[in-house]
């Protein structure tokens, strides 16, 4: 993580007179600005309105506290920094910052909690080692380990730890509670190669784990990973005037990224199971945090595990990253059911992410908060769609009940109500506000430059742009600026004066999603695009995961079908190890893949094993090289593979987003066909 050298220079402590003086952080842009006038009038206004007398989730996020490690930082396998508490410690002194909204510098400061805590008797978890918490579940003769984290390296730490604090015990189970990153990355920190092969543990997760895992972020990995840098503000510094918290936790740690398939998979709605001594009733929720994933109910422990559907903040419905539309109204409905199923029995409800929540009374205020918020979005967005309020409107209409907002795990951090509101009515009705205008509308940049002319130009755009973002209308400001940016790219003027104008509404929005993302846009077009080191994953777990069909029809994206006008070939592929086969054709400029099948008129047959072809997939071999050394066979025409690889275009990590942030590159680099050093890519979150 590069900026961390960054956040070190900017927080140092320095010495003075014998006294250790905490330097307090300047902004980390020469062009960045302080929060005006008319945001710390915003943030007072909040100070004054929030229910801050409420502070139950201070003392739930220190309870059962045990120990805290010696160390603050975690090394990665390859020796750099894979996470490192103390990049937000400017949030521990005390002092509110007008550069933050107040309710997000409450999260986090309460995302701050280090350590390892006690649940209840028996059950423990480590917090603050990586966006997400894990667990441990003593068992009879071990543990049963619940959502081991981003990287091997943070839940190989965390597992070290509570074997140090708790008692050494073996890892006899791993529960992966859904397909997110940040819940299954780490499993090899808990799970041993041997311990694996000698069937020694198992691994449980829900129904459709592996597939949604690694088809969620192949098909669009490089756009994911791209809008990611903005979503959860990757390229912006950790510091009051950037990044401060990512709601569900402070950041996605890096390290060594793996996963694993399970060994036991949940596939009924309510499915019971005991694994050494504990007894677990798990509920699948697919659709709702994630496509597939599950809650888990420990009896023995009166404990409810609410996985990534319960959290102190409303989760996204859409995932600025970027990710298919979720169901509000089904995500409020899995809450009920798990309300009336084990609420009145609950002794504490805990989760992957945030702190617990203890006595039946919290237990299911809590679970009622979060189902009627869900509920709420959904039926209100609905009510206010069928009066006419569209995808373009509606977040500047609805607004969650008084009573919810009044609850702070009702608030919107990770989801905020605007982009949460117009993901509805997206799920229900598209992009489309039934004008015609936005039905076929110019590209910005091809509309720009008429609206640019039509103001007058961009002196004057850029007088009224200045008055608007003195007199702190920010969004008016906003709404022209854009327009000028697009309209005249290389107008830096323009540019930082947007910039500062993303800078304070950036400053003002209590979801750090949307947050980091006016802050990263400000940063982009100041700086240009800079790129920065962010986790990835192109590992041979991955590769194994990744099944041939998902390759193949992944191949059909990495193509460029302009450059395939004209071509027409069919090749046969069989992988004999596995029994698998295929076709996959290249016709009307267009590649098609179909399993089960071999045509007769192939123009080539290849023929390799699956484990072959995975050294190919993740690069570590060529076709060639596998042909030459007898692995692999080409009968026919092994010209179409020249052919098909001349093709593919390897994806830009860090394409442009903003106009004039980019110097334009002369040539799209090329991928080699099965060359790709970057095959699957995955975003951890959520
Ligand atoms: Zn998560």
């Amino acid at each position: 993580m590069r900026r961390l050298a960054f956040s070190a220079l900017l927080f140092g402590t320095f010495v003075v007179g014998g006294a250790a003086i905490a330097q307090e952080p300047q902004h980390f842009s020469p062009k960045g600005k302080m929060p005006s006038k008319y945001t710390i009038e915003a943030q007072q206004q909040q100070r004054r309105i929030l229910p801050l007398a409420d502070k139950r989730d201070f003392e739930e996020a220190k309870r059962g506290f045990i120990a805290a490690p010696p160390y603050r930082t975690i090394m990665s396998d390859k020796g750099e920094v894979a996470w490192n508490i103390d990049n937000w410690d400017f949030l521990l002194r005390g002092k509110d910052y007008d550069s933050i909204h107040p309710s997000l510098q409450r999260q986090a400061i309460l995302n701050m909690e280090y350590g390892l805590f006690e649940v209840v008797s028996g059950i423990y978890q480590v917090r603050g080692f990586d966006l997400a918490n894990i667990s441990f579940i003593k068992s009879n003769t071990g543990w049963i380990v619940i959502d081991p984290l981003t990287a091997k390296e943070t839940s190989q730490a965390a597992l070290a730890f509570v074997n140090e604090k708790v008692g050494q015990r073996p890892v006899v189970a791993v529960i992966i509670s859904h397909s997110h990153g940040d819940h299954f990355g780490g499993i090899r920190g808990v799970v041993g190669d041997a311990a694996l092969a000698a069937g020694k543990v198992q691994i449980i997760g829900p129904k459709g784990f592996v597939y949604e895992a690694i088809s969620e972020n192949l098909f669009g990995g490089n756009a994911m990973t791209r809008r990611k840098s903005y979503t959860y503000g990757d390229i912006v510094p950790f510091s009051p005037y950037g990044q401060v918290d990512a709601s569900i936790g402070k950041a996605v740690a890096s390290g060594n990224v793996g996963i694993l398939p399970p060994t036991k998979v949940i596939d009924q709605a309510i499915e019971e199971m005991t694994i050494d001594g504990v007894r677990m009733v798990f509920q699948n929720t697919p659709g709702a945090e994630a496509p597939a994933e599950m809650n888990t109910w420990f009896p023995d422990f009166k404990a409810f595990w609410a996985a990534e559907n319960v959290v102190a903040s409303l989760h996204n419905i859409l995932t600025l990253r970027g990710a298919p539309v979720r169901d509000s109204l089904a995500w409020s409905k899995y809450i009920n059911e798990a309300l009336y199923l084990f609420g009145d029995q609950a002794e504490v409800l805990f989760a992957s992410h945030s702190w617990p929540r203890w006595g039946k009374n919290r237990i299911q205020e809590v679970m009622r908060g979060q189902r009627d918020m869900y509920a709420n979005l959904n039926n209100q967005v609905m009510h206010l769609a069928n009066t006419g309020v569209t995808i373009n409107q509606i977040h500047n209409v609805y607004e969650p009940p008084k009573s919810l907002q009044q609850l702070w795990y009702a608030r919107g951090y990770h989801g905020s109500y605007a982009h949460n509101s117009r993901a509805v009515v997206q799920r229900y009705f598209g992009y489309w506000d039934l004008n015609p205008a936005t039905l076929v509308p110019l590209s910005p940049e091809d509309s720009a430059p008429l609206y640019v002319e039509m103001m007058g130009g961009a002196g004057k755009i850029v007088t009224k742009g200045r008055e608007l973002y003195n007199q702190g209308k920010y969004r008016y400001a906003m709404e022209i600026l854009n327009k000028l940016v697009y309209a005249e790219p290389g107008n830096q003027t323009a540019k930082d004066l947007l910039a500062d104008t993303y800078e304070q509404l950036g400053y003002q929005y209590e979801s750090p999603s949307l947050r980091n993302s006016f802050l990263a846009g400000a940063k982009e077009l100041r700086d240009g695009v800079v790129p920065v080191e962010t986790a990835k994953a192109g590992s041979p777990d991955f590769v194994r995961g990744t099944s041939t069909e998902l390759f193949l029809n992944y191949l059909g994206i990495q193509m460029d079908s302009r450059k395939a006008e004209g071509m027409q070939f069919k090749i046969n592929l069989g992988t004999p190890d596995n029994g698998e086969q295929f076709v996959v054709e290249m016709s009307n400029a267009t590649l098609t893949t179909i399993a089960g099948y071999q045509a007769k008129d192939a123009d080539l047959t290849l023929t390799i094993d699956r484990r072959e072809l995975e050294d190919v997939m993740i690069g570590a071999a060529s076709l060639g090289d596998k042909v030459t050394a007898g692995k692999a066979k080409l009968v026919g025409n092994a010209q179409v593979l020249a052919q098909l690889g001349s093709t593919m275009v390897k994806f830009d990590n860090w394409f442009e987003v903003l106009p004039g942030t980019k110097a334009k590159l002369a040539e799209q680099p090329k991928a080699e066909l099965f060359l790709d050093d970057d095959p699957v890519v995955m975003r951890p979150e959520n």
